[in-house]
C-alpha cells in the first residue's frame, strides 16, 4: 500500500531533507583526496546530530555508518572507514535523516579531483536519468514512467541499470511502498496521486549490470568491477507537479554560478 502524505507532512519530510541537502555539499566539498570515507561519516553525523536530526542510516538493520560511502566500483551501502579518497576515485555518498520522526534520503557521486571521461559521462549520464525521472513523478502518471525515464537516458549514454536494487516510498519509514526500479514500461504500474513521496535513484554500472555484495554483508560492488554511480531524490508528488525534498542540487548550482562569476571576472 503506498501511503499518501498530507501537504503538512510534506513539510516535515521537506525539513529534514534541507538539513540532509547541506549535509550532502558539506561532505561534496569535504572529499578530496587524503580523506577517508570514516572521516566524511564523523563530520556527517556531526552535522546531523547539530540540526536536531538523526542519522536515518546508523544502525539501520545493525549498519554502523551514518552514510554509506562506495567508492569506484562501490554501488551503494558502503561501510564508511579507513579507505583514503585518491584523485582520479568517484565516490558515492548516501544519506538519510530522520527529523520528528519523518525520513528523507538521498545521494550523489562526486568526483576526486579530475576523473577518467568514462566516469565524467557516467556521472552525467547518471544524474541526468535522475532529474529525468523527477520530472516524470506528476499525478496521473504511471510508476513505469519514472522508471523508464532512468532507463531510456542510461541506455541512450550505453551504461547499464542495475536491475536488482530499487527506489523506493518514504515517509515515517525509510523504506515504504512502492518499490520503484531503474527499469521499466512507460503506462503500466500504479497510478501516481498527489501526496506520494518517492526516493528515486538510479544506480548505473558503466559495464554489465549484475552486481555482488561483499564479505561484510554490506557492500554492493558491480560484478565485472566496472565504475558505479548513484544519484537520488526525495520527491513529492505535488499539485503542480514534482517538488524535490532534498535540494542539493540548487547548491551545486549555485557553486557553479559562482565559479563561473569569478572565471567571468578574471579573479584567480
Ligand atoms: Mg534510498
Amino acid at each position: 500500500m503506498i501511503i499518501r502524505k498530507s501537504p503538512e507532512e510534506i513539510e516535515r519530510i521537506a525539513d529534514a531533507g534541507r538539513v540532509l541537502a547541506r549535509c550532502l555539499n558539506m561532505l561534496r566539498n569535504k572529499a578530496r583526496a587524503g580523506v577517508t570515507t570514516g572521516e566524511l561519516d564523523e563530520a556527517a553525523e556531526r552535522f546531523i546530530r547539530s540540526q536536531d536530526a538523526e542519522p536515518a542510516f546508523k544502525g539501520y538493520r545493525g549498519f554502523p555508518g551514518s552514510i554509506c560511502a562506495s567508492p569506484n566500483s562501490m554501488v551503494v551501502h558502503g561501510i564508511p572507514g579507513p579507505y583514503a579518497l585518491r584523485r582520479g576515485d568517484i565516490l558515492s555518498l548516501d544519506v538519510g535523516v530522520v527529523m520528528d520522526g519523518w525520513v528523507a534520503d538521498a545521494a550523489v557521486t562526486v568526483p576526486i579531483g579530475r576523473v577518467s571521461q568514462a566516469a565524467g559521462r557516467l556521472l552525467a549520464a547518471t544524474r541526468a536519468a535522475l532529474f529525468e525521472a523527477v520530472d516524470q513523478c506528476r499525478a496521473g502518471n504511471r510508476l513505469g514512467d519514472v522508471s523508464h525515464a532512468v532507463e531510456r537516458r542510461i541506455e541512450a549514454d550505453g551504461f547499464a541499470v542495475i536491475r536488482s536494487l530499487v527506489g523506493h516510498g518514504i515517509g515515517r519509514d525509510m523504506h515504504e511502498d512502492p518499490q520503484i526500479p531503474n527499469f521499466g514500461q512507460p503506462g503500466t504500474g500504479p497510478v501516481l496521486e498527489e501526496g506520494m513521496v518517492l526516493a528515486v535513484e538510479p544506480m548505473v554500472n558503466v559495464g554489465d549490470h549484475e552486481i555482488r555484495v561483499a564479505g561484510d554483508g554490506w557492500s554492493v560492488y558491480s560484478r565485472d568491477g566496472s565504475l558505479a554511480a548513484h544519484f537520488e531524490h526525495t520527491v513529492a508528488i505535488g499539485p503542480e507537479g514534482p517538488r524535490i525534498l532534498t535540494p542539493w542540487h540548487l547548491e551545486e548550482e549555485r557553486g557553479s554560478r559562482s565559479e563561473a562569476g569569478l572565471a567571468a571576472s578574471g579573479s584567480r
